[in-house]
C-alpha cells in the first residue's frame, strides 16, 4: 500500500523526533503487505481473480496487478495521499511541512497514473478509508463494486473507492 496505517502519527512532528524516528516513518510512506491491503488481497482472492503483487517493472509499483484484466489497483493511505476524508486531514502543526510533502505526493499519484492510463492499464485506487474504520464500506459493496470494475469495465479506465463520509 503506498503509505502508512492508521496506527501511525502523522502528528510527530519531524522536529521532534529524532533522526532515526524520522527516517522510520518516511519508509513508511512506502511500506507494503499493509492491513487495508491484506484485507483486500484476501477479497479478491475469494472472488477468484488472479493477481500479482507489488510489480516494480510498472509505473509506480502498483500493490495489486492483473494482468488478465490489464488492470491494476493502488491501495492509498488517505493521510499520504491527500485523501478528501477525515484521515486525510492535515495535522495543525508544522501544516506547511506536511502539505509540501503530500503535494508531491499527489503530484507523483498523478503522472504514474498518466503513464499506466497511456500504457492501455486501467487504473483503480483504492483508499484505505474504503477498507478499514468506521467510514468502510460493507463487504458485499465491496466485493461488488471491484468485481463490477474489473469483470464489465467502468465508464472510464480510472476509477476510486472511497468510503462513506463519516
Ligand atoms: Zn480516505
Amino acid at each position: 500500500m503506498r503509505k502508512a496505517d492508521d496506527s501511525e502519527n502523522p502528528l510527530l512532528s519531524p522536529g521532534q523526533a529524532g533522526g532515526s524516528t524520522r527516517s522510520a516513518l518516511m519508509r513508511r510512506v512506502k511500506q507494503k503487505h499493509t492491513g487495508p491491503e491484506i484485507l483486500l488481497r484476501k477479497i479478491l482472492h475469494r472472488l477468484g481473480f488472479r493477481f500479482s503483487l507489488h510489480v516494480a517493472a510498472l509505473p509506480g509499483t502498483p500493490d495489486i496487478v492483473m494482468r488478465k484484466h490489464r488492470s491494476v489497483i493502488f491501495v492509498n493511505g488517505c493521510f499520504w495521499h491527500g485523501h478528501d476524508c477525515r484521515r486525510g486531514a492535515l495535522p495543525a502543526t508544522r501544516r506547511e511541512f506536511w502539505e509540501r510533502k503530500i503535494v508531491v505526493n499527489r503530484a507523483r499519484d498523478a503522472r504514474v497514473e498518466r503513464q499506466l492510463l497511456d500504457d492501455g492499464w486501467r487504473v483503480l485506487t483504492v483508499w484505505e478509508c474504503a477498507i478499514t474504520g468506521k467510514s468502510r464500506l460493507p463487504r458485499a459493496e465491496l466485493e461488488t463494486l471491484l468485481t463490477t470494475w474489473l469483470r464489465h469495465g467502468a465508464e472510464s479506465a480510472s476509477d476510486a473507492l472511497a468510503g462513506r463520509k463519516t
